[in-house]
């Protein structure tokens, strides 16, 4: 996993305080464009993270990857898990539904994690006045979940072979990387293949 790069960079520029001149004009697409690939890890992890034992070892593993101080040293286990769980609801009622299932719960969930902190909080939200954007930071988990999650919610899966979930990389993947899986994605279509040899002889 990659650090929050990015994002790491301009806090520690800032002292952890607010930006001290408006963002740079590409300043969100960059960040969006770092940031994405590790949340998105992170979020699939966690939908994938049944119970608190299994939340200790996601903490460790995710503070090794990051290094820096972010808002993981302030959330509980419990509440880890709890996101977890949300994340479940939002891949079974969201994922891969054309935003069709953005209502409730998931409008709740989602609703409830951009308002956790209050925009106004320059530790948690990053805003440029001039572009009429914002961006959370890395003092904001709920915020870069809910965001990226939004952003990806075409490609939230779960692999018919393992049942994990997982982001496809196309929006029709059904089998995650996993190597029993990819074995199995490649029976399926050998299958396919030999049927519509078949059907062509
Ligand atoms: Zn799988």
């Amino acid at each position: 996993m990659k650090p929050l790069k990015l994002l790491m960079l301009e806090a520690a520029n800032r002292g952890g305080g607010p930006l001290k001149t408006e963002p740079r004009k590409g300043y969100f697409n960059d960040a969006y464009r770092l940031v994405a690939p590790m949340v998105r890890g992170m979020i699939a992890v966690m939908a994938n993270t049944h119970s608190l034992e299994e939340i200790k070892i996601f903490r460790e593993d995710l503070s090794r990857a990051l290094r820096s101080r972010t808002e993981l040293h302030e959330i509980s286990d419990r509440e880890l898990l709890k996101i977890c769980e949300h994340i479940r609801v939002l891949w079974q009622y969201l994922g891969g539904n054309g935003g069709k299932g953005y209502r409730k719960p998931t409008h709740k969930i989602l609703d409830e994690w951009w308002r956790h902190y209050e925009l106004s909080d320059s530790k948690r939200w990053i805003i440029s006045y001039e572009t009429r954007s914002f961006f959370p930071t890395e003092m904001n988990f709920r915020g870069l979940i809910a965001t990226i999650l939004f952003e990806n919610r075409m490609h939230m899966k779960s692999c018919s072979n393992c049942k994990r979930y997982f982001f496809g990389r196309r929006r029709d993947s059904k089998y995650c990387m996993a190597p029993d899986c990819q074995l199995a994605y490649n029976n399926e279509r050998q299958k396919k293949h030999g049927a519509i040899k078949k059907r062509v002889n």
